[in-house]
């Protein structure tokens, strides 16, 4: 029996997992603040102290999921990512494996997200996933592995461009699909263009679009983005299965079936042959079970 611990690295806090084989022994998240790298380092050497305690054998390996992209050969962030800029080149492997003196490996957020995801399918598909929340990450499973590209950066579908004359997106290009779909973006376009509602929160945006004509119209146009930009994505790839998940997607009121219908029209009949088009199932867990199939694959 082994154990491993698995991190989860986001804008404001860690989810933890640790697993005893196959199972979840324990699950929660601790906050952290924008203070620096070392104040994240804190948090989750506080975080690895706890899990370490939970196990009942010392543990085979530390997998951490991070915003940005990673170098996963060395465990490296790559630049910055916009949701955490404080982990600017950051080298969570070795700080990590030098601490507890044990495997470390690092990887991005979204593609561990989608790898757990993946294993609905056993790998034996290529996986295309999307994970729409704050930002737009995604990932792409190619049989077993996650498809990095050639410098670590491939699979990020959320930064493909869908109007070069539109919305600055985070990444700081214009027109990101990321600037006009994510959870964050859909809630300051019907902000800035109705600052008179004061909506609370992205769910009372998406809710309100059920009841009114008017805003609906303004969320179909970026649900046909969205689409546009998915099927594009697709018409490279070629994947068997497109999986939809993230906080935004959990969304009652998200337009899941008009996302999927419109996609569909998008895509040529010979790549919609058995395509599956659905939502992902382990919700803000998905991460965690991806850390959990990465450490098995390096150290079961
Ligand atoms: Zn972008």
């Amino acid at each position: 029996m082994k154990n491993y611990i698995v991190l989860d690295l986001g804008g404001s806090s860690v989810k933890y997992g640790v697993f005893s084989d196959d199972s979840l022994i324990l699950s929660d998240k601790k906050t952290h603040q924008n203070k620096g790298a070392n104040h994240i380092y804190e948090t989750i050497f506080s975080v690895i102290d706890k899990c370490m305690k939970i196990c009942e054998k010392r543990p085979s390996g530390i997998v951490l999921g991070s915003p940005g992209y990673i170098d996963t050969v060395q465990g490296k962030v790559i630049g910055c990512s916009p949701n955490l800029k404080e982990w600017e080149n950051a080298e969570p492997k070795k700080v990590i494996s030098e601490k507890y003196n044990m495997p470390v490996q690092a990887e991005n957020d979204a593609n561990l997200m989608v790898f757990g995801e993946a294993s609905v399918y056993g790998y034996k598909k290529n996986v295309l996933g999307y994970t729409f929340g704050t930002g737009i990450g995604s990932g792409f499973i190619q049989k077993d592995e996650i498809f990095c590209g050639s410098n670590f950066a491939g699979s990020e579908a959320g930064h493909t461009v869908i109007n070069p004359k539109g919305r600055l997106c985070g990444c700081g290009k214009i027109g990101c699909i990321e600037a006009y779909a994510s959870a964050s973006s859909i809630f300051k376009i019907f902000n800035e263009k109705y600052p008179e509602r004061n909506f609370s929160n992205i769910k009372a945006v998406l809710d309100q679009c059920q009841k009114e004509q008017k805003l609906n119209k303004i969320l179909t146009e970026i649900t046909d983005l969205t689409a546009v930009s998915i099927a594009n994505t697709v018409s490279i790839l070629n994947p068997e299965v497109i999986l939809i998940g993230g906080g935004l997607s959990e969304i009652a009121s998200y337009p899941f079936e008009e996302l999927k219908e419109k996609t569909l029209s998008y895509i040529p009949a010979a790549q919609k042959k058995s395509l599956i088009f659905e939502k992902a199932r382990f919700g803000n867990k998905a991460a965690l079970i991806g850390g959990l199939e990465t450490a098995k694959k390096l150290w079961g």
